[in-house]
């Protein structure tokens, strides 16, 4: 059956055991591997962007919590570990099919192009504060700089909606079809991850947060999607509505129209790259 059938609060309702089940395989796997380049590569140009007082907000499709990670990582590598508290999580992006029109741009070009849009010079009598990292805002399960759009797998919550608070997810390797209790009310738990027959919200996915950072932003870069999921669609529509810049990594990108520019090939060659130009750029 394909997950898009299954994966529903509908089938959860009636069989809670069987969705936990794919949840804890899930999970296990998950644990069995770790981020990859291209999280740290995001993760660590977050850092750069931070240590700037310019904000790179990540925002992620996936709920393996990997981006989560690779952040936590890069931040106790520029502040003390003992001064972050327990892990946030967030996330991403998305696109369409490919045309024959689009054509890649080098990303030496690209990262100059996006270093003049956010780049401030201060001005000449202005003072550079020095740069104090900010322990994570912290709600437990999320994170300002990191949006999981559809939830993360490390998380649950209150069924019956009780309580809005999210809780960690029972232990990994636990039995098979467990099915976790609200630890406040005790009724069913359910995984803090958007089913397929549900809707974005604010209060656990924040769609209108994320909605006002693209607004917000200078610049998008759209990764490795196909822009199949509503919001992400929308994300892009926007950002291309403001026009804004848009840059889709992409094997076969899709986004035709508004202020694009495309980088084709795979994700895990040319992001790194794009990340590390994008740092050498601003230091020239
Ligand atoms: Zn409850």
């Amino acid at each position: 059956m394909p997950a898009s059938k299954f994966l529903t609060h509908q089938y959860f309702c009636n069989v809670p055991g069987e969705i936990w089940r794919w949840h804890h395989e899930f999970r296990k796997l998950v644990e069995k591997n770790k981020p990859n380049i291209s999280h740290h590569a995001l993760a660590d140009l977050q850092m750069f962007y931070k240590k700037q007082n310019q904000k790179f907000t990540l925002i992620t499709q996936n709920i393996d919590g990997y981006h989560i990670d690779a952040y936590h990582q890069a931040l106790e590598k520029i502040q003390p570990a003992e001064s972050i508290k327990s892990p946030d999580r967030i996330s991403t992006t998305s696109v369409i099919r490919s045309s024959p029109n689009i054509r890649s741009v080098s990303i030496k070009k690209l990262s100059a192009r996006v270093s003049s849009l956010t780049y401030k010079a201060p001005t000449p009598n202005s003072k550079i504060e020095e740069f104090k990292p900010k322990p994570p805002l912290k709600k437990f399960g999320f994170c300002d700089e990191v949006y999981e759009l559809h939830g993360s797998i490390n998380y649950m919550r209150c069924d019956k909606n009780c309580t809005t608070d999210l809780f960690s997810g029972p232990k990994v390797g636990c039995a098979d079809d467990f099915v976790p209790e609200c630890p406040k009310c005790k009724g069913v738990a359910r995984p803090h991850t958007l089913f397929f027959d549900e809707g974005y919200d604010q209060e656990y996915y924040r769609k209108d947060t994320i909605l006002n950072e693209i607004r917000t932003g200078d610049c998008l870069i759209v990764i490795g999607t196909a822009l199949e999921t509503n919001l992400a669609a929308k994300i892009v529509g926007l950002s291309i509505m403001n026009k804004k810049l848009v840059i889709e990594i992409n094997p076969q990108p899709c986004i035709k129209n508004g202020n694009v520019r495309h980088l084709i090939g795979c994700v895990e060659n040319i992001l790194p790259e794009l990340c590390e130009a994008l740092q050498t750029q601003r230091n020239v």
